[in-house]
């Protein structure tokens, strides 16, 4: 069974259609890079598998279960924005807790301890009573990462999450991404980029998208030594 199932999958704002009629199957615990050039739908794709954009056509499965009409919380997913939208009036510790508290389950002892083992993988434990404007711009995108962690989601989703970082800082938080992939190895990750190298070295599987519609789906490797055409020759730099 997959974990992430799109059947046609198709979304329009208006008249305007943005995604045509996209197939894809994700398994459980792998690390998926959709890449493409600004505007080819990678955020929409995102967004639509979130449950943040209604699907205007084809069916969306997780774990099995159609949840074309179910919300956000309903379908066991988490989410890491390119901007670290924490909020600056909480410490660390409560920015982790805040989401938690929304879903139902938890309670004071079992959030301590989810907090406290997330900022132990990102190694954040030192500025869990820090506020948002006091740290670093990876170490808030860390925090971002973590809150998301807390929620054990069994999916996974990233937009850009390392394009405001500079690019020591991208390196680094790249690698802790990869680590992070091996340490939930359950965890079915969806990450979008615009940058090859990130997609190179992250993926198990590459989806390049132009233009709504999927090029082609492969390992790094075979994208780069058996693109299907032109494009996806272009866009992930195989030899001519
Ligand atoms: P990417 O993330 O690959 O840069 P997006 O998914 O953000 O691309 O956008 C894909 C297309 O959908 C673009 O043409 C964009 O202008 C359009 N689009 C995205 N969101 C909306 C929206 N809320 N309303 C109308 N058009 C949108
Ligand atoms: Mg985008």
């Amino acid at each position: 069974m997959a974990s992430v199932k799109l059947t046609k999958v198709e979304k329009a704002f208006g008249a305007v259609k943005v995604l045509h009629g996209i197939d894809l199957q994700i398994e459980e615990g792998e690390f998926i890079v959709f890449v493409g050039p600004s505007g080819c739908g990678k955020s929409t794709l995102l967004r639509l598998i979130a449950g943040l954009e209604d699907i205007t056509g084809g069916t969306l499965e997780i774990d099995g279960r159609t949840v074309n009409d179910k919300s956000p919380k309903e379908r066991g997913i988490a989410m890491v924005f390119q901007s670290y939208a924490l909020y600056p009036h909480m410490t660390v510790y409560e920015n982790m807790a805040f989401g938690l508290k929304l879903d139902k389950g938890t309670g004071k002892d079992e959030r301590e301890a989810r907090i406290r083992e997330a900022a132990r993988i990102l190694q954040i434990e030192d500025y869990l009573d820090r506020l948002p404007k006091a740290l670093s711009g990876g170490q808030r995108q860390r925090v971002a990462i973590g809150r998301a962690i807390t929620r054990k989601p069994k999916v996974f989703l990233f937009d850009e999450p390392l394009s405001n970082l500079d690019a020591a800082l991208r390196v680094q938080t790249r690698i802790e991404i990869a680590g992070l992939h091996e340490k939930m190895s359950d965890t079915t990750m969806i990450y979008v980029t615009h940058d090859q190298v990130e997609a190179m070295t992250l993926a198990d599987r590459i989806v390049v998208l132009n233009k709504g519609r999927v090029e082609q789906v492969g390992s790094p490797i075979d994208l780069y030594e058996r693109p299907d055409n032109l494009f996806v020759a272009r866009f992930i730099g195989s030899p001519a």
